[in-house]
This record gives C-alpha cells, structure tokens and sequence, in this order.
C-alpha cells in the first residue's frame, strides 16, 4: 500500500458516478445494500432515493460489483482525475 504522502486527489469536476434507474432503487431494492457496501459511503439514502456523494469515492469498485440490479453506472473519473498514486 502507498504511503500517504504518493496518495492525491485531483478534483473532479464532472459526474462519473448515477443511478440507472431510481425507481427500482425505491420499489425493489429492498435493503438498499449500497448504503453499507461502500466502505466510504458514498450513497445514502434520502426521502426515498439515493443521494450520491461522489467526492467521497476512492475507486475501489464495489458499485459495480454489489448493487444486486446492477443498477449503478460507475465509471473511473475522466481526465486523470480522482484518486492519483505517485510511483517512485
Ligand atoms: S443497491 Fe443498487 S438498486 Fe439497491 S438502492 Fe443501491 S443502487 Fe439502488
């Protein structure tokens, strides 16, 4: 694991992170599994939708693989922003 110190991150300006489809979020989406999966919680759920809090993601990539409807459209942030790690 990098030390902290070769860890930045470059703010990102664009949206990389949405929901396909809400409404399955809201009507079969019973345990709303994100809400726990992703270690630095980035969705919450708020008045019966998901609120997503992007500048908390560290692209480890537990959206694509946890949501149970595949239901979250994640994508690595465009331009080389987002979570950067120096080598060397
Ligand atoms: S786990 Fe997927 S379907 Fe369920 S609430 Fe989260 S994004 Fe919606």
């Amino acid at each position: 694991m990098a030390p902290m110190d070769q860890v930045q991150r470059i703010p990102v300006t664009e949206a990389f992170i949405d929901i396909y489809d809400p409404a399955i979020c809201l009507n079969r989406c019973v345990n709303k599994p994100c809400t726990y999966f992703c270690p630095t919680q980035v969705y919450q759920w708020w008045d019966n939708q998901i609120a997503i809090d992007q500048e908390r993601c560290v692209e480890c990539g537990a959206s694509v693989m946890g949501c149970p409807y595949g239901n979250i459209d994640w994508r690595y942030p465009p331009g080389g922003t987002g979570v950067v790690i120096k080598h060397g």
